[in-house]
This record gives C-alpha cells, structure tokens and sequence, in this order.
C-alpha cells in the first residue's frame, strides 16, 4: 500500500461525513492554493469560503497508523474540510486519479445521503 493510500483510508476513519462532502467540494473547485509534500508531511494552503481567508494546513503522518492533522482554520474538527481536500488532493497526485475519480460515487451518494438525513446532526459538531 502507498503513502497516499494509508493516509486517504486513515482520514476516511477521522473524518465527519460533512466534513468529507465540504473537503471534497474544495478539492474540486480547486481551492488549494499550494502544495507541498515533505517525508512525513504534506502541507498547503487552502482558500476559505470567503475568499479573504487563506488557511495553513498540514497532514502529518506520525507512523503507519497514526496521522495528525493540523490547521489554522477556527474548525473544531480534525482533520476539517482543508484538510479533507489536502488529502484528497495527495492521494489524486500520487495515483494519476481525475477529480471525479478520487472517491467512488457510490461512496460519496452515502455521505451525502447520511448528511441530509440529519444523521449526525445530534452530535452536535461545528463544521
Ligand atoms: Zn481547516
């Protein structure tokens, strides 16, 4: 298994099905300003939804396991939207992947299924 591959299937674990759907939709819309890949981490930056904000945001892969994310966005969530699309964004580069094909459709038509159910909206998370 790849790099890309380790971290994409440990953020689809972290993240909030919301959180996931917003990533997706910046990575998309081409929201990521600069990237940049190190050894242990990637880093960007990644445009706000007000085009005022550009946020830092890191992945940080501790070990095959475990990954950090970190971000200068006021998000609560780990990893947030940025870097949702960060990751999105290594994985589609490392794997030659288009856009459309970084995530099955099918998995991204549950998300947004369990999104406007109100699924998690009980868990009270600021997104
Ligand atoms: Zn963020």
């Amino acid at each position: 298994m790849n790099r890309s591959t380790i971290i994409l299937n440990r953020m689809m674990n972290d993240v909030h099905p919301r959180v996931l759907l917003s990533g997706w939709r910046y990575f998309l819309l081409m929201r990521i300003r600069s990237f940049d890949e190190q050894p242990q981490e990637i880093s960007g930056r990644i445009q706000g939804k007000r085009n005022k904000y550009i946020y830092n945001t890191n992945i940080v892969q501790i070990d095959d396991e475990k990954i950090s994310y970190e971000c200068d966005c006021p998000s609560m969530v780990a990893p947030c939207k940025h870097a949702v699309a960060l990751g999105l964004k290594y994985y589609a580069k490392q794997n030659r992947r288009g856009v459309w094909r970084v995530l099955p459709i099918s998995f991204l038509l549950k998300m947004w299924f369990m999104v406007h159910k109100g699924i998690h909206k009980q868990q009270g998370l600021i997104v």
